[in-house]
């Protein structure tokens, strides 16, 4: 049950870097009691999102306020606006139940976008929508094609086809898009360019994730992105939603909840944060915020190895890296997750490939010692980010009262990083107690079904149909 780890030899490894790994075991290791407490007080966290007064954790009302019956029909187009790249893609929901017929392109998110102007912003999307339907369609005479856009960002929304953004997060700094309606300039791009494409539903990845995940497993509670982000999306009764009172909404309607819970801990009570956390926040685009998600998603994590390393480096008292070029280290960001993952995944005693990592990255030449520290440091990084993640699952469990149920996970951290499943497996056994007698995980995390593509098209969907009733 527990994630295969590697007897590494420590024998070897001198003091002043057994000292350092016996550091940063005591900084990065999550007890169990640690996880409860977190959890517990995560749960307080989510019900104040859902008050009048609010809390960190934004918990915004998605108006997608359905599960599909498998029986929704139609062609839609979706777009994805992820941290690495923009996807857009073709669904058509056909009359058998519960399925679909996908076409998709995959478009380069060009690193500079992030943090260029609002409208090179919309205008690149459109451009990529514009080429989608030139490629797919040439030629032909389109109606106007419903789209499901996934914007994986926080937004304040009222209905579904709008939504404000309250902050950009994962690195995405442009002016003058935070506090706005993000619908109109992306709709004004797309009329410059002619384009048949009318926007039905704004969309979280989460809440994509669930909808997609339902369609195809009834167990599935819950949404939630492992990735260069994270968060989680659930179903929540409008009765239970204190800050939606005013509306005399049906209390026993559901409303998906996008709950935004990178923002979790904002306020620094109750994370184990370590140096390396504070430097993160400090040197962000928006420090003070998404506390929770820089301690654990992938856009972190190589920057947290890279931190720790360039502390030891600096510090007089440890030999690491001796007379070697630093410059290439030096570099912000240099590490992505994927780094991390080829570290955790070297099978060779003498760790050879983490060997060949270093020297062609980052220009380093490691002694074995080293080797062995950085290993540790992987695994010491990932194993917080996997115990500390689930802590965000088991909370909304607890507030719901699931005691058995599916969790749809989606995100390259979820998909690639070796030993995160096991090891999100293994805190919420930690969390909940469930010892050696509990033959089966009442609550697992699995992979989900596209959720920015299927997911979308399907909220696309519930749309069309609630606005057809007469129920927007
Ligand atoms: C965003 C969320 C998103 C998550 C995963 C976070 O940074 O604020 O909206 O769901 O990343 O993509
Ligand atoms: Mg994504």
């Amino acid at each position: 049950r527990k994630p295969p780890s590697r007897k590494g030899s420590m024998a070897d490894v001198p003091k002043d870097l057994l000292a350092q790994i016996e550091r940063l075991e005591e900084l990065f290791s999550v007890s169990k009691e640690k996880l409860i407490a977190i959890s517990d007080h995560f749960v307080k966290e989510l019900e104040k999102g859902l008050s009048k007064e609010g809390g960190s954790i934004p918990m915004n009302p998605t108006w997608c306020m359905a599960f599909p019956d498998g029986h929704e029909e139609g062609t839609f187009l979706a777009l994805d606006m992820g941290g690495t790249n923009l996807r857009v893609c073709e669904i058509t929901l056909t009359e058998e139940k519960g399925e679909f017929d996908i076409i998709q392109s995959k478009y380069k998110m060009p690193e500079e976008l992030k943090t260029g102007t609002a409208e090179e912003l919309w205008g690149y999307i459109a451009d990529c929508l514009q080429q989608f339907i030139e490629y797919h369609h040439e030629g032909e005479d389109l109606p106007q094609l419903p789209l499901g856009f996934t914007f994986s960002y926080p937004a304040t929304q009222e209905y579904i086809n709008h939504g404000i953004l309250q902050r950009w997060t994962k690195g995405f700094d442009i002016a003058g898009v935070e506090g706005q309606d993000v619908v109109p300039p992306f709709e004004a791009a797309l009329a410059e360019r002619g384009l048949p494409i009318k926007l039905t539903a704004l969309i979280n990845d989460t809440t994509g994730t669930l909808i997609a995940s339902a369609y195809t497993d009834t167990e599935m509670k819950i949404g939630a992105i492992f990735g260069t982000g994270c968060n989680a999306a659930y179903m929540e009764n409008c009765g239970s939603i204190p800050k939606l009172a005013h509306m005399n909404l049906n209390p026993d309607h559901p409303m998906a909840i996008n709950c935004e819970y990178g923002a979790f801990d904002n306020e620094h009570v109750i994370l184990p944060r370590t140096p390396y956390d504070v430097i993160i926040d400090k040197e962000s685009p928006r420090p003070g915020q998404q506390a929770f998600e820089k301690m654990i998603a992938g856009l972190y994590l190589g920057e947290l190895f890279r931190l720790v390393l360039l502390d030891l480096h600096q510090n007089p008292d440890v030999e690491i890296f001796q007379g070697q070029d630093m410059s290439k280290l030096q570099r912000p960001y240099c590490l992505d997750a994927s780094f991390l993952s080829a570290i955790e995944e070297d099978p060779f005693e003498n760790l050879s490939e983490t060997s060949d990592l270093f020297h062609h990255k980052l220009n380093l030449s490691c002694t074995k010692p080293e080797l062995e520290l950085c290993r540790r440091l992987a695994e010491l990084i990932g194993t917080r980010a996997a115990r500390l993640s689930a802590c965000g699952i088991a909370a909304i469990c607890k507030k719901k009262g699931y005691t058995a149920c599916h969790v749809g996970a989606d995100g390259s951290v979820f998909n690639k990083y070796p030993h995160f499943k096991a090891r999100g497996a293994q805190a919420l056994r930690d969390i909940f107690g469930w010892g050696k007698e509990v033959k089966k995980d009442p609550i697992v995390i699995m992979a989900a079904e596209d959720g920015s593509g299927v997911g979308a098209a399907l909220i696309a969907a519930l749309t069309l149909k609630r606005a057809k009733e007469g129920n927007l």
